[in-house]
């Protein structure tokens, strides 16, 4: 049989595994960090209303800048980042994965590096490496935050192009200080003897879950920092697959250069914009997910855990001997959760208050067999 490492692929490809969370049908899914809640009915008929308008115009390629998802983002962005964005500080495309991959498309790629923080969401790694970009792994404290004097130090030691900082972070929870982005921010630029400076990328995936403003606020007056967002968290929408940036309008003029022409469907627009006029609706949820959150970090705690504090719809909880054993007995109570190989941590999504409480319950039980 044909294995990959027979056909003629990249070198830096041979031996490596895609991204994979494994996709098991089981009672309780805690593991990839998706919303709970199915969309409003409401809102299922208005994307069902727009999607029908869409689908008359279907003969023609899409909006190919999207200008009013564009435009109705901003207003999102406006009203609940603490900063006023305009539709030509906003890009959008098929996930925030997407995303991610056009900006190291133009400012990453061979010859080039990127620097993450990690643990960390490890994507940042995978699509590096996607785009032949050179991969840094930065150092985090015990504690998991980023410690300010020794990532600056690896960015003066590295000076890399680009600059991942994940707030809160995937799959520790952690939010990172507006302070600290900016020290980071100084650092990237100071590095770069070529005076081009270094693009930083605050990725945001689950901002709207944290205890703390957002730092869109920071792009003001920095053209060299983006924030990422995506509507997969939030709005419960992970399967729409729509992610999208702000930054200065030079960062969307930049990442034309390498978009393909009409990536993102007319479908997938009309879609977007029916769950925006649902804002509020969904921001509701949001709120539900952050009690919730809060009550597995305080429920878990109570059971005997550690537990990194969380600002995201999931929570890193253990210490476990065995991490993998430790996820095994869960899943075989029904419950499945993340082991994304922090050594002696797992991660919980946030579920419904009857699936955290199938997943405590679990817990429970492994936390009294151990002792
Ligand atoms: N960033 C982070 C930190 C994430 O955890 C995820 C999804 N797990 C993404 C980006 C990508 O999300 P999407 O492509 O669905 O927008």
């Amino acid at each position: 049989m044909t294995g990959i490492d027979d056909l003629p692929i990249r070198d830096e490809l041979r031996g490596k595994s895609p991204y994979g969370a494994p996709q098991l049908d089981v009672p309780v899914r805690l593991n990839t960090n998706e919303n709970p809640y199915p969309l409003p009915e409401p809102l299922v008929r208005r994307i069902a209303e727009r999607v029908t308008e869409a689908a008359r115009h279907l003969n023609r390629y899409p909006d190919r800048d999207a200008v009013e998802l564009r435009t109705a983002l901003a207003a999102y962005l406006t009203r609940t980042g603490g900063h006023p964005v305009t539709a030509a500080q906003v890009w959008a495309a098929n996930g925030s994965n997407e995303i991610i991959q056009q900006l190291l498309q133009t400012f990453g790629g061979p010859g080039r590096t990127a620097l993450g923080f990690e643990p960390s969401y490890s994507m940042h790694a995978l699509i590096s490496r996607g785009t032949g970009t050179g991969w840094i792994s930065g150092p985090r404290g015990d504690d998991f935050t980023i410690d300010v004097a020794a990532a600056t130090a690896e960015i003066a030691a590295h000076r890399p192009d680009v600059v991942f900082v994940c707030s809160p972070n995937n799959p520790t929870g952690t939010a990172v200080e507006a302070a600290t982005v900016l020290a980071l921010y100084e650092a990237a630029q100071a590095a770069r003897a070529d005076g081009a400076g270094a693009l930083v990328v605050v990725d945001e995936a689950y901002g709207e879950f944290s205890h703390r403003p957002s730092l869109l606020p920071l792009i003001e007056g920095r053209p060299n920092l983006v924030v990422s967002r995506t509507m997969s968290k939030a709005f419960g929408a992970a399967g729409l697959r729509l992610g999208y940036l702000a930054a200065d309008p030079a960062v969307v003029d930049a990442v034309q250069l390498v978009r393909l022409p009409y990536h993102l469907s007319s479908v997938t627009q009309a879609t977007a914009l029916a769950a925006l006029e649902h804002t509020d609706t969904l921001l509701k949820y949001v709120e539900q997910l952050k009690a919730e959150r809060d009550r597995l970090v305080t429920e878990l705690r109570a059971i005997g855990c550690e537990v990194v504090t969380s600002d995201a719809n999931f929570v890193q909880f253990g210490r476990f001997d065995d991490a993998h054993a430790a996820w095994q007995a869960i899943l075989d109570h029904g419950v499945l959760v993340r082991d994304n190989g922090v050594p002696g941590w797992l991660r919980v999504t946030a579920g419904t208050p009857a699936e955290n409480d199938a997943f405590l319950d679990a817990v429970r039980t492994l936390f009294k067999e151990r002792s």
